[in-house]
């Protein structure tokens, strides 16, 4: 029997699991954008604040898992208020351990280790330290690499001017043009995968059908705003629980733990993760310097590395502690602040071939986030000699932590772009699954819920199409 054509629209975390997922139901074309074997960062117009001092995302094989530290956490569905995305990611839980392993958390269970180390790490701060929101853990496996897509698919990159045409409420064909010239390919289903900044303008395209923008496409953008906001001088007997709390090493895989911090409204969650510092000065120039370093990587990093800031203390013992796992002994630690964002008025889209990205952080925000420093600050004060938090923190003190998000609304309502099945509402035979469907992340790294989102979407797939 002839296989039914899947066409899949970027190559990135989310493009790559559906590619290999549903090869051995489809026959599957992959249109990716950007490179093979490279990457392409791409020019984008930051209309009110930058992102970053360095590219949260970028173009070709494999996406932003080019760039990523393949950091894994679920997103905590009590930390969730809206109903439709607790649905939904209640429904994807039981794909996190198959996630997990195409993530390179291999050869156990990801979910009992993580709910193991979370246990062990929250019977310690109550015994000890007493956070009252508990204590949370990312983990990093020590071997991954960018994902790749299993050589049967059929692999397009370098795309450009995907257009498409369409014969009722389906997509008919894919347009594309590569190597400058005109391809077509007729598509029983069509998935698209390009992120929370790519998607919106391949939606554009679609929706462009019926004449008029949809100003609901790329609208409600949301990231992690993060920062170092201040350090903190332990006393002596807390010191040991402190450093298992900060960075817990495996052996196969690193625990990196934060301390949860809940708004008094309750609606909005963040985390404090503690690394460990050499100084108590508090310079936003060089928390700048610091992450612009850790995030970069190759040639980038060693550029970054030509700057006198490198012999800052702090700088040396993020260096030694973070890029090559050594322990900085002490009682200093840097804190550094992981907010939540709500979908509302930023939003990316393009004009022409440009990424024009309106991101802003509310005020909103800024006050919910100013007042769990607080109480992050009265939560320290027995526990530490000396500290020193800024909690009046202005925009300038965060920025994206590069888990773009929420730029497609997905839920029941009428207005709302994807159904629960990530189907556009619009087409009958076209899914939109990555970043861009996550409407609340908490704090929470976005990578192995894209990944469980992938693998729940392409199960549903293969039983509609079999
Ligand atoms: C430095 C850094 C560190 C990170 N660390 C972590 C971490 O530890 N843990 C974590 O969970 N997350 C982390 N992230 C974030 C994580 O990498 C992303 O959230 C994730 O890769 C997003 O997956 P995605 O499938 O939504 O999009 P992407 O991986 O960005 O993939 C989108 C793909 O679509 C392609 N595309 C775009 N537009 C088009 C188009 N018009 N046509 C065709 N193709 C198109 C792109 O080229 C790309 O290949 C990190 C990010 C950065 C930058």
């Amino acid at each position: 029997m002839m296989k039914r054509i899947l066409v899949v629209i970027g190559s990135g975390l989310a493009g790559s699991l559906l590619c290999n997922e549903l090869v051995q139901y489809f026959d599957v074309t992959l249109l990716e954008k950007g490179p093979k074997g490279s990457i392409k960062i791409p020019d984008i117009q930051c209309i009110k604040k930058d992102l970053a001092e360095i590219s949260t995302f970028c173009f070709g094989q494999g996406g932003t898992t080019s760039l990523w530290h393949n950091g894994l956490i679920p997103i905590n569905i009590k930390d969730v208020n809206s109903e439709d995305f607790r649905t939904v990611l209640a429904e994807a839980s039981p794909y996190m351990d198959q996630a997990a392993d195409a993530l390179y958390f291999r050869n156990r269970s990801f979910l009992a280790e993580y709910e193991r180390i979370v246990a062990e790490l929250n019977a310690l701060s109550d015994q000890y330290l007493g956070f009252p929101h508990g204590i949370d853990c990312l983990i990093y496996p020590k071997h991954f690499k960018k994902l790749q897509v299993d050589p049967k698919v059929s692999a397009v990159y370098g795309v450009q001017d995907i257009e498409f045409s369409f014969e009722d409420s389906r997509i008919k064909t894919v347009h594309y043009k590569s190597d400058g010239i005109r391809n077509s390919i007729d598509a029983d289903y069509v998935l698209v995968s390009a992120g929370a900044m790519g998607t919106p303008g391949v939606l554009q395209k679609i929706f462009a059908r019926t004449g008029v923008d949809d100003p609901r496409v790329g609208l409600g953008f949301i990231d992690h705003p993060k920062g170092f906001v201040g350090k903190v001088k332990f006393k002596k007997n807390f010191v040991p629980v402190l450093r298992k709390l900060s960075t817990y090493d495996k052996g196969e895989y690193l625990a990196r733990n934060a301390v949860r911090l809940k708004s008094q409204c309750g609606n909005y969650t963040a985390c404090a993760y503690f690394r460990p510092a050499l100084t108590m000065a508090n310079s936003l120039d060089i928390y700048k310097y610091k992450v612009a370093l850790g995030a970069g990587s190759g040639m980038s990093r060693v550029k970054k590395m030509v700057s006198p800031k490198i012999l800052h203390p702090d700088i040396l013992a993020e260096i030694f502690s973070h890029l090559f796992n050594v322990s900085i002994p002490g009682r200093k630690f840097n804190i550094l602040f992981v907010g939540e964002q709500k979908r509302g008025k930023s939003r990316v889209f393009f004009e022409g071939d440009r990424l024009q990205v309106d991101w802003s952080i509310s005020d909103q925000e800024l006050a919910v986030y100013q007042e769990m420093l607080r109480e992050l600050e009265d939560m320290l004060e027995g526990l530490v000699d000396e500290m020193n938090i800024k909690t009046d923190i202005t925009e300038d003190w965060l920025w994206s932590m590069a888990h773009h998000s929420g730029t497609v609304s997905m839920g029941d309502a009428d207005e709302d772009l994807v159904d629960r099945d990530l189907k556009l509402r619009c087409c009958d035979n076209v899914y939109v699954c990555d970043g861009s469907v996550i409407q609340e992340h908490s704090y929470a790294n976005t990578g192995l819920t894209i990944g469980m989102l992938a693998l729940r979407l392409a199960d549903r797939i293969r039983e509609e199409a079999t």
